[in-house]
């Protein structure tokens, strides 16, 4: 029998970040730092610069998605990563304002969660390249609870792949485990 000590239990989540204010590399990195201090990140994807998406008048994104190990559950996720992006500086803004750190959370295992304050899965993973191709680097095979489509199905029929290109990786100490 496997050594329970080394099987973890603990439930799969899937993160999103996005940055378009400052040292948008530099946010990314601090977040994923910040993150790695309370969940156990699993795989970083490729930082990719996208356009934005609604409000046009801004600048580039960068965006990647982290997958992580978690004890918390879904709520005190969500209230983790509210409290990183309001450290971090983030002011509240319009709907697709421009922003210092955007964190959000894709997945949680396969759970559903309709609730005011936190949907899961997040409700614009299908229509969005600038998630999905990151996304699909690291969980091309993850199966959406709502659509049963396979993250990498759900790629191959988003608009607006041409407006995400790969920009490198971020350069993170200790923080993958
Ligand atoms: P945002 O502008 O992306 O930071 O999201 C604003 C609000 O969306 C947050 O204050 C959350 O309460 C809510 N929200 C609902 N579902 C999610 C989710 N899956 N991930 C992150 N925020 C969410």
């Amino acid at each position: 029998m496997a050594d329970s000590a080394e099987v973890s239990m603990n439930p799969m989540t899937y993160l999103g970040l996005g940055s378009n204010l400052g040292d948008r590399a530099g946010n990314l990195t601090i977040a994923t730092e910040r993150l790695s201090q309370e969940i156990t990140i699993k795989e970083i994807s490729s930082i990719y610069e996208t356009e934005p998406v609604g409000y046009k008048e801004q600048p580039l994104f960068l965006n990647a998605v982290v997958s992580a190990e978690t004890e918390l559950d879904p709520f005190e996720l969500l209230h983790f990563i509210k409290r990183i992006e309001s450290d971090m500086g983030r002011k509240p803004g319009f709907r697709n304002a421009p922003r210092l750190i955007d964190i959000d959370i894709l997945f949680y295992e396969d759970m559903i969660i309709r609730t005011g304050e936190l949907t899961v899965p997040h409700p614009g993973i299908a229509d969005r390249a600038f998630v999905l191709v990151p996304l699909a680097e690291i969980a091309g095979e993850f199966v959406h609870p709502v659509s049963q489509r396979k993250v990498g199905d759900l790629l191959a029929e988003v608009d607006g792949i041409a407006g995400v290109r790969g920009v490198g990786r971020l350069s993170l100490r200790e923080t993958i485990n």
